[in-house]
């Protein structure tokens, strides 16, 4: 079995479903079950009228009209997904009438991209020559805990989706499956997170026992660095399971950061492939990675991060000192990447976000704390990168050249990556420079 998981851009019109009805054409004796996003710009849409309705604006219409191009462009009965307009514009009527948009019933909205989206492909593949049936993710084993916006399967769910899918999905039929959504035990629908239908179809790929995962997006597999920031930038024959993992965290485009995960404990292969070139081989993600031309294996960076520093003389030689700031950060939910301490201050980097002044009072009580912002990590990530002799120098080099100033640096315990801080406002000269340096080959 193999999982094949289409985005956004691959299943944005007509044009780009025919792709896809190739592609999986081709593969039907590897009895294919595609997990697919919303066409490109609904769950957008979704969110913003979600947005409008909650400040007493309810208006369906931008969706709708959406999401009725791709039908009538496909061919199918233009009265296909009426029901499923009906429930959004109720729903958007309730939340324009309590004037608030709770993280339930976002998700709740947002999950109406990928359910109209499968049963338009479904429609679509089955009219054009291969039987194709559409799922909700959650009637084939998908349901998950109640955390909306970031849910995650429960437990045991590789044993329900094969149960499930046993059950519902015929010998003779595609799966056409929801990502992105779930729903919980007593039956609300949930989502893992914006572009998360990667990690749904991983989950797929662990619960079924797949042969392999594709992921199916618009460039050659994964990239060397942001194509939109370096012109030659090129795709990574091979990574490994912890190189794409650390990659995909520190801001890399093409992969959700939890969708290794599942395929990580099952030790499924997922290969990442371009649907506007299936002929190109893309990227192959295993455990043991392969042998690339370069030390390096990828750039990535995230922008839009906070330093807090705290400084205090109350460090020095006194054991649990961090225990007690990364208790408050524990409790203020803030998650942090990157640190640096010396023995009197300690800066931690997490992304920006909105309750950083709470966070502040919180800490205050352990030492001088303070704030900055709109910093950029840049990771460089790689299978060799502590063996290399020297790969410091050509990155710092590299950097002093483009005159970009870097403040605080990691190398990663795991070996793989060498990180550090910059403005965000240096990210377009360090990207470029750095790749200039350090892909040769
Ligand atoms: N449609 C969802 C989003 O736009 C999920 C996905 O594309 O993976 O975030
Ligand atoms: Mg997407």
């Amino acid at each position: 079995m193999l999982v094949m998981k289409f985005g956004g851009s691959s299943v944005a019109d007509e044009n780009q479903i025919h792709k896809v009805l190739e592609i999986a054409r081709g593969r039907e004796s590897r009895r294919p079950v595609i997990v697919s996003s919303a066409h490109k710009g609904v769950t957008d849409a979704l969110l913003n009228a979600g947005r409008a309705a909650a400040k007493g604006e309810p208006d369906a219409a931008p969706v709708v009209d959406k999401q009725r191009r791709v039908l009538k462009g496909c061919g199918c009965d233009h009265d296909l997904l009426d029901p499923y307009f009906r429930e959004i514009e109720d729903l958007l009527r309730g939340i324009s009438l309590v004037r608030e948009a709770s993280k339930r019933s976002l998700d709740y909205l947002a999950g109406f991209g990928e359910r109209m989206s499968v049963r338009v492909i479904a429609d679509y593949f089955t009219r054009n020559g291969v039987k194709a049936e559409a799922f909700d993710a959650w009637d084939l084993g998908f349901i998950t805990d109640e955390n909306f916006g970031s849910a995650r399967p429960l437990h045991g769910y590789e044993a329900r989706m094969t149960t499930e899918f046993k059950r519902r999905v015929g010998a003779d039929v595609l799966p056409v499956v929801t990502g992105f959504v779930g729903k919980t035990s007593s039956g609300e629908i949930t989502t893992v997170g914006r572009n998360g239908s990667d990690f749904t179809a991983t989950c797929f790929a662990a619960g079924l026992g797949a042969e392999e995962c594709e992921i199916w997006t618009d460039t050659d597999g994964v990239m060397t660095a942001d194509p939109s920031l370096v012109k030659d930038a090129r795709s990574i024959p091979f990574m490994s399971f912890a190189e794409a993992s650390e990659l995909a965290y520190y801001g890399g485009r093409v992969l959700h950061p939890s969708t290794l995960l599942p395929a990580i404990k099952r030790k499924i292969p997922v290969r990442v492939l371009n649907t506007n070139r299936p002929e190109h081989p893309g990227t192959v993600i295993t455990e043991e990675g392969g042998d690339n031309p370069n030390v390096v294996t990828s750039i990535a960076y995230k922008e839009g991060q906070a330093v807090i520093t705290i400084e205090s003389p109350q460090m020095l030689g006194q054991p649990g000192f961090l225990a007690k700031v990364f208790d408050v950060l524990g409790r203020e939910k803030i998650d942090i990447d990157m640190i640096s301490t010396s023995e009197i201050s300690v800066s931690m980097t997490c992304p920006g976000a909105s309750n950083l002044n709470e966070v502040v009072k919180a800490l205050e009580h352990l030492g001088r704390v303070s704030v900055v912002s709109e910093k950029a990590i840049v990771c460089v990530v790689g299978q060799n990168v502590k063996k290399q002799r020297g790969l410091g120098a050509t990155v710092f080099l590299a950097l002093r050249d483009a005159e970009v100033n870097v403040e605080m640096i990691s190398q990663g315990a795991n070996k793989i990556n060498l990180s550090f801080l910059i403005d965000d406002t240096d990210v377009d000269k360090a990207i470029p420079a750095l790749h200039g340096a350090l892909f040769t080959k």
